[in-house]
């Protein structure tokens, strides 16, 4: 434990973000960072509980929290760094954009505020970079078998980083123009700037990685192929089959999917050629975002970038109370009204909200007709059912609608049918160690487990590479 009463003498403080006035004006990072000494002082709060539920039951990861907090709080970065990425292949990823899981379940945050859990692994990972800690480290031996990555978000750039440590030789291959997946192509640079993401490249490339870009596997090339030259294929290709709201309308143009105008924009600031007909833009338009989660949150915060004249957000459930819900009672995850730095910029969210129909003319969406609903739990109890409330229709205008309904799966990929691959509920199907029904074939982050968060995907990345060793090491006789 660093300081024993630091609890007491310290208050949590967040570093907060950019004024709003100034950072609608830009798509840079919003959000500031504490100094070196205030994160030792955040650190101090650490309780070293004798059952860390931060480590143990919030961080995916299973990041060592309190061992990092007091080396943080000692001042020694170094050790810090490497209590921080035994288990944690990517700490500049999470501190950056995890919803800090952990810091639900941190036993502070019973009566106080949680320790700034996030804030300080971020720091321990840039005093890294900063101080030359983070140098390639390439295997000290290189083994014989190879293995392919079909996908380079999250869950197969954990997958390839891990392999590689362990001397195995990796592609990583993906459709896209650049790796990343939604870390480059989803989530907006005013949460995580693309540096960020060039930077770990870099890194894992001089440590002999190898990325083979705007490849789609399966198509481009085959499993023949691919089991001509590797050991092992990982496949990690998200879930990115958004869900559809099939109403009246919604063949009228101006309705898109969130990812397609978010990956627009990610694509605009990363000067990628795109067809200037296609373009899906906010400037001058009154905005509809349907759904309430992150990906339409994200949504807002590009509309207003692009300088919207209206934005509105509407979900289908209830609001959450401003507080944690007794229906989440600690250590959970709690369930309550959460504000992103793009909600506090402007627009109006409406909660318990139903779409009817999507009204226009000349073929071009005009306005959005809406209802009021309430979710009423059955006389035998059971899950909530929704009803629409009579008489609380309404119609708002619409010239850009944004659909932010959730992802159903990882869509059709034409690897998985022609091997027939076996699938759960459209997901990829997978043993206790990540691998499909066909050996050797393995799979991680949302294609297996539905569209979830970045640190889930690592999670999941680190747990299919290590099935990946046993089952090399297997084949080699290890
Ligand atoms: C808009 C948005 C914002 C989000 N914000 C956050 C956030 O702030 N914090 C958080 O924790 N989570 C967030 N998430 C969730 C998080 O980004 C995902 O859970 C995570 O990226 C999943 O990682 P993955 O590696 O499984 O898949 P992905 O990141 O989707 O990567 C899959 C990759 O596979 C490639 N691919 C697919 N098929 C093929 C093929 N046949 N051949 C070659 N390549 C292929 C794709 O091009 C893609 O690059 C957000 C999600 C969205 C959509
Ligand atoms: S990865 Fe997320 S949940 Fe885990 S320690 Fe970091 S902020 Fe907390």
């Amino acid at each position: 434990m660093g300081k024993i009463t630091g609890f007491m003498e310290y208050g949590r403080r967040d570093p907060g973000y950019r004024p709003v006035t100034e950072r609608v004006k830009d798509f840079n990072p919003v959000e500031l960072r504490n100094g070196a000494k205030e994160i030792q002082e955040q650190a101090a709060r650490c309780m070293d509980c004798g059952t860390p539920f931060c480590h143990g039951a919030g961080c995916p990861l299973e990041n060592v929290i309190p061992e990092f907090n007091e080396q943080v709080y000692q001042g020694r970065w170094k050790e810090a760094l490497d209590i921080l990425l035994s288990t944690d292949n990517f700490p500049e990823f999470t501190g950056r954009i995890c919803p800090a899981v952990c810091e639900g379940s941190c036993v502070l945050g019973i009566n106080k505020d949680p320790v700034t859990i996030r804030q300080i692994e971020l720091e321990i990972i840039e005093k890294g970079f900063e101080l030359g800690y983070v140098q390639p480290r390439p295997p000290a031996k290189r083994l014989d078998q190879r293995v392919a990555v079909i996908g380079s978000g999250p869950a197969g750039l954990v997958v390839a980083d891990t392999l590689n440590h362990l001397g195995y030789g990796v592609v990583v291959y993906d459709l896209a123009e650049q790796p990343g997946g939604i870390l480059r192509y989803g989530i907006p640079e005013f949460k995580l700037a693309k540096w960020v993401i060039d930077r770990r490249l870099r890194l894992m490339e001089a440590e002999g990685v190898v990325f083979e870009n705007q490849v789609r596997v399966g198509e481009d090339i085959s499993y023949h192929y691919l089991k001509n030259r590797f050991d092992a294929v990982c496949l990690s290709g998200g879930a990115r089959e958004a869900r559809d709201l099939k109403v009246p309308g919604r063949d009228l143009k101006g309705i898109h999917f969130a990812m397609d105008f978010l990956i627009q924009q990610n694509r605009r600031l990363g000067n990628e050629t795109m067809d200037p007909a296609l373009d899906i833009l906010a400037t001058g338009k009154k905005v509809l975002v349907i759904g309430g989660g992150d990906t339409g949150s994200d949504c807002v915060g590009t509309s207003i970038r692009q300088g919207a004249a209206e934005v509105r957000q509407v979900e289908i459930m209830p609001e959450p109370p401003p507080t944690r819900s007794p229906s989440t009672p600690w250590p959970m995850w709690p369930n309550m009204l959460r504000v992103s730095s793009s909600h506090k910029e402007g627009g109006q969210r409406q909660w318990s909200v139903a779409t009817k129909e999507f009204t226009g003319k000349d073929g071009e969406v005009k306005a959005v007709k809406l209802v009021g609903v309430e979710w009423v739990t059955p006389a035998g109890g059971g899950r909530p059912v929704m009803k629409e409330k009579t008489g609380s229709e309404f119609t708002i205008e619409a010239d850009l609608v944004l659909l932010a309904m959730g992802f159903s799966g990882p869509g059709r990929n034409k690897l998985v049918e022609d091997l027939e691959i076996r699938t759960v509920a459209g997901a990829i199907g997978r043993d206790s160690r990540n691998m499909t029904n066909i050996p050797g074939v393995f799979v991680a982050g949302d294609m297996t487990h539905g569209a979830s968060l970045v640190v889930r995907a690592m999670m999941d990345g680190r747990r299919a590479a290590a099935g990946i060793d046993a089952y090399l090491g297997d084949q080699r006789g290890a």
